[in-house]
C-alpha cells in the first residue's frame, strides 16, 4: 500500500476533485469500484483513493465531489469565491483533466439541460443577482467581459466578429499582454464588451461557444487542445460611501491534459501537444511557487501564465477543479491528474 506525501495547499490556492459517473457507453463489467471513499460516500469528503496494479493510491484535496454530486451542489461550494470578485478580489477557477473527464461540464454544463448550467452561467446569475440587491445600498457596478482561446501558445479572441475567416488567429491582431502598475490587465486588440444582465453574457458565451466549435471540426478538435479563458471584470463604486472597488473573474476550462503517448503525436499534433505540455506544467510550477511563497514565480514561461500574472499572485484567489474519469481505461491518466494537482513526484 503507497500513501502519498500531501501538500497542505496554504493560503489563497485551493484544490477541489471531481470525479464524474460513468457514461452509458463506458463499461460498467469491472470488477469492484476503482475508486473508494473511506467515510461512505460523502460529498464533504477529502480523500480520493485510486488503485493500479494492486496499489493503492491516496489523495487529499480541500474539497472531493463523487459522482453524484450535482452542478448545484457545486456551485454552493464556490459561490463565496464567486462573490469576492465583486468585493474586489481577483478570482481564477480551473478546470484541469484529460479530455473527457467533465472539465467543460464542470465549467458551462450540458447543452439542452438548464438544471445541469455549470458554474460559469450560475456565477453570472448570482453576480448580477447581487448587483441588483447592492443598488439600495448605493452600490454602482460597471461589467466587462472577455473571452479568448490560447492555442499553441497563441491567443484567438472568440469575440472577434472577423475570427472565423482565418485559421491561425486573426491576421494584423497582435494580442500583446500588457499589466499596468495595478495589476491591470490588457490585450491588445482584444474585444471587450460590457454587459449587463446574465442572459447577455449567455448569449456571448454561446456565441463564443460556437465559434469554438466552428474551429473543432477545422482544426483537429480544437477545443480540447486549448485553453479557454473567461473574465469577467467588476468595477463598483458606491454613490454614498464614495468606496470603489475592482475585481476580476477568470474562469478557465484548461486544454485536456493526456500525455503524448496517447495522442500518437507527430508533426503538428507533436507540437500542439508540447506546447500544451509546456503550459500546464508551468501553471503548475506557478501556483506550487505561490503557494511555498517561493521569490521567484515563473510567470513568463508560458501565455496562460502571463495573462493571469494579476490574478494568481498577491491576496488573489485561485480554485483548480481536477476533472477525473471514472473510466476503468483512464486510470494512469487520473493517476498523473492527481498527481499533478498535489505535486506529488
Ligand atoms: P472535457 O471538457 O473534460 O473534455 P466534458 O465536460 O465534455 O469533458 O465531459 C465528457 C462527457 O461527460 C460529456 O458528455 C459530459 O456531458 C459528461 N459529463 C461530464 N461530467 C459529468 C457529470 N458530472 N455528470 C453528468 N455528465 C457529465
Ligand atoms: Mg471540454
Amino acid at each position: 500500500k503507497l500513501h502519498n506525501t500531501i501538500l497542505e495547499l496554504k493560503g489563497n490556492i485551493r484544490v477541489f476533485c471531481r470525479v464524474r459517473p460513468l457514461l452509458h457507453d463506458e463499461s460498467r463489467s469491472t470488477e469492484g469500484k476503482i475508486f473508494s471513499y473511506p467515510t461512505s460516500m460523502e460529498a464533504s469528503g477529502r480523500q480520493i483513493d485510486l488503485a493500479q496494479n494492486g496499489q493503492k493510491h491516496c489523495f487529499t484535496f480541500d474539497k472531493v465531489f463523487i459522482p453524484e454530486v450535482s452542478q448545484e451542489e457545486v456551485f454552493v461550494e464556490i459561490s463565496q469565491l464567486v462573490q469576492s470578485a465583486l468585493d474586489g478580489y481577483k478570482v481564477c477557477i480551473f478546470a484541469y483533466g484529460q479530455t473527457g473527464s467533465g472539465k467543460t461540464y464542470t465549467m458551462m454544463g450540458r447543452p439542452g439541460h438548464p438544471e445541469e448550467k455549470g458554474l460559469i452561467p450560475r456565477s453570472l446569475e448570482q453576480i448580477f443577482q447581487t448587483k441588483l440587491s447592492q443598488q439600495p445600498q448605493g452600490w454602482k457596478y460597471e461589467m466587462q467581459v472577455s473571452m479568448l482561446e490560447i492555442y499553441n501558445e497563441t491567443i484567438r479572441d472568440l469575440m472577434s466578429t472577423n475570427r472565423s475567416s482565418s485559421e491561425n488567429g486573426t491576421p494584423g491582431k497582435q494580442y500583446t499582454i500588457k499589466h499596468d502598475a495595478s495589476g491591470n490587465t490588457q490585450v491588445s486588440d482584444l474585444t471587450v464588451v460590457d454587459v449587463h444582465s446574465a442572459k447577455e453574457v449567455a448569449f456571448l458565451l454561446n456565441q463564443a461557444a460556437n465559434s469554438r466549435s466552428v474551429g473543432k471540426t477545422q482544426m483537429n478538435e480544437q477545443s480540447s487542445r486549448s485553453h479557454f479563458v473567461f473574465t469577467l471584470r467588476i468595477y463598483g463604486v458606491n454613490e454614498s460611501t464614495d468606496q470603489q472597488v475592482q475585481g476580476v473573474l477568470n474562469l478557465i476550462d484548461l486544454a485536456g491534459s493526456e500525455r503524448l503517448s496517447k495522442s500518437g503525436s507527430t508533426g503538428d499534433r507533436l507540437k500542439e501537444t508540447q506546447a500544451i505540455n509546456r503550459s500546464l506544467s508551468s501553471l503548475s510550477d506557478v501556483i506550487f511557487a505561490l503557494a511555498k511563497k517561493e521569490d521567484h514565480v515563473p510567470f513568463r514561461n508560458s501565455k496562460l501564465t502571463y495573462l493571469l500574472q494579476p490574478c494568481l499572485g498577491g491576496d488573489s484567489k485561485t480554485l483548480m477543479f481536477v476533472n477525473i474519469s471514472p473510466d476503468p481505461s483512464s486510470v494512469s491518466e487520473s493517476l498523473c491528474s492527481l498527481r499533478f494537482a498535489s505535486r506529488v513526484n
